[in-house]
């Protein structure tokens, strides 16, 4: 096969490998990368969401619930009735009792505002009288009117330096069930906040409150929804669209949404106490950074184990082709190039010496007799000679003379930069080594003789006319009785 065409078909080869190589390995990579990526979304949303807000619930229960209980106790309490129904006399006492709420319930604050005299009591003694038009007291009004028993509400707590706070204001009710006051306890913000943050922390996700309305009520210092504040509604967040068209208000369920270029899976529970819903949220990228980081891993892997078997390739093809190579254009018995390698680097000796006007000279060798050698003494001792022949070519001439195994028991020798009678003096001393040397052959040595046809390059020769007249010169050699050397000038055997 021309080299050209070896070449092409041994990169469409190796090409072939590593496509199919890495075609197979990314498959592999993205399979299971696939595989893990449905089992870990499975894995959110059928457990670990569902999970979490069992988790919340219940520490909400701990933290936020039983201030709802507390108050609830309060507003049932019979001697916050009996004092009120008495007349208020005595405000230290219902000074103490909030006092002995507050800290053994462990509450921020804990009051009492008494529907008769208006009169709001709290742990430290008498804090204010509420007025119908002071905006601040606005929330009093609001739980005296209101159908429900209890209410929970995010405001500024005037007794603790205005600090944000969660009050549980209780509707408190006479034996026979008319409106006394409104009786709670107060739960500071910033804990509850940090409880949030806890969660968000703990879990990766994001744990926010939303009203029955749509608005979100109490959220981690970093926010609600894309950073959503208290107050502010799901519907006004951007980016939201996907969630509201699948939840206009919250209910309780599992949703899916895409949201800032993301997935996210979000759990959402009705918590009945604080008549409030309870969302977490976990993006999916969140959940899925380590096995993304796996699948970069393995396609890095695929890459460094492709890169690897391409060179290892190269290197073993480039190998058998160099040896192929050699093979082909090689003797194996004597080590010299054959006719095929001889035609490569003769074509090349031929065209420099051309262009650099150097004379070259060719040498035709045929060992004498040949036959009658190997008849005699077997063929294996015809091959020891041929190799020892060749050593002797090899030990005659420079290293940059072209050297070749023509075929059988013929030799071409071809000089570089070598005048006719220069060539002449080399075939003599090859002739006359050949005829000296001992070809060792087991124990016994074998003599032989050797014909040489000497001839020089012309202008207008070609490898082939350059032979020929070698031929010619080695025929007159046989002729003249072996064992000799003979020269053919170019006119006569071109003739
Ligand atoms: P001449 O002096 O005219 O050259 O006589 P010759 O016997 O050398 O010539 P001929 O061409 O009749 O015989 C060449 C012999 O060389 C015949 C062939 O069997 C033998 N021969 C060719 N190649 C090899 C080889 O690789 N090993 C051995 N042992 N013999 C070979
Ligand atoms: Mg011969
Ligand atoms: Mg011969």
């Amino acid at each position: 096969m021309p080299p050209r065409l070896a070449s092409l078909s041994q990169r469409s080869l190796i090409l072939t490998l590593v496509v199919l190589l890495a075609s197979g390995f990314v498959l592999t990579s993205l399979l299971s990368y696939y595989a893990s990526r449905s089992s870990i979304r499975d894995n959110i949303v059928n457990t670990e969401l569902p999970l979490t807000s069992d988790t919340v619930y219940s520490e909400i229960q701990k933290d936020l619930v039983r201030p709802v209980l507390i108050s609830s106790m309060m507003s049932r309490d019979t001697f916050m009735r009996d004092w009120v129904l008495a007349g208020e006399r005595d405000p230290q006492q219902m000074t103490r009792y909030l006092q002995e709420v507050m800290t053994h319930y462990g509450a921020y604050t804990a009051f009492f505002v008494s529907n008769a005299s208006l009169t709001y009591y709290q742990a430290k003694g008498v804090l204010k009288k509420v007025q119908p038009h002071e905006p601040r007291d606005a929330w009093y009004f609001r739980v005296r009117d209101m159908a429900t028993p209890y209410e929970i509400n995010v405001d500024v707590d005037m007794a603790n330096h205005d600090a944000l706070t969660i009050f549980i204001n209780y509707k408190v009710f006479d034996y026979q069930d008319r409106f006394i006051g409104a009786a709670g306890v107060g739960l500071q913000v910033n804990a509850v906040v940090k409880l949030i943050e806890d969660y968000e922390q703990r879990y990766q996700r994001r744990v926010y409150f939303v009203d029955r309305q749509g608005q979100v009520v109490l959220t981690g210092t970093h926010g609600g929804p894309q950073g959503a504040r208290s107050g502010q509604a799901l519907g006004a967040v951007p980016g939201l669209e996907q969630l509201l068209a699948q939840m206009p208000l919250p209910s309780s369920g599992n949703h899916e949404y895409l949201a800032d270029g993301a997935r996210h899976f979000l759990n959402v529970r009705f918590i009945p106490e604080l008549d409030w819903y309870l969302f977490v949220d976990k993006r999916e990228d969140n959940a899925l950074g380590d096995i993304r980081q796996s699948l970069y891993l393995n396609l890095m892997i695929c890459l460094l184990v492709t890169a690897l078997v391409l060179a290892l390739l190269k290197r073993v093809i480039g190998r058998y082709q160099q040896r192929l190579e050699l093979l082909a254009t090689c003797d194996t018995l004597t080590g010299l190039p054959n006719r095929r390698g001889f035609d490569l680097l003769a074509t090349q000796a031929i065209s420099e010496a051309m262009r650099d006007t150097q004379p070259l000279a060719a040498l035709l060798l045929d060992l004498d007799h040949f036959k009658q050698l190997n008849d005699s003494h077997g063929h294996l001792a015809g091959d020891e000679v041929l190799k020892g022949f060749a050593q002797v070519l090899r030990a005659s001439l420079r290293h940059s003379d072209i050297l070749c195994r023509w075929g059988g028991e013929e030799f071409i020798v071809l000089l570089r930069a070598t005048p006719g009678a220069d060539a002449l003096q080399i075939a003599e001393k090859i002739r006359r080594h050949t005829e000296e040397y001992a070809f060792p052959y087991g124990d016994k040595s074998l003599k032989i003789t050797t014909s040489v046809g000497v001839t020089g390059l012309q202008l207008d020769d070609t490898l082939h006319t350059l032979l020929n007249c070698a031929d010619h010169a080695l025929y007159r050699a046989k002729q003249s009785g072996r064992n000799c050397v003979r020269s053919e000038l170019p006119q006569s055997c071109h003739e």
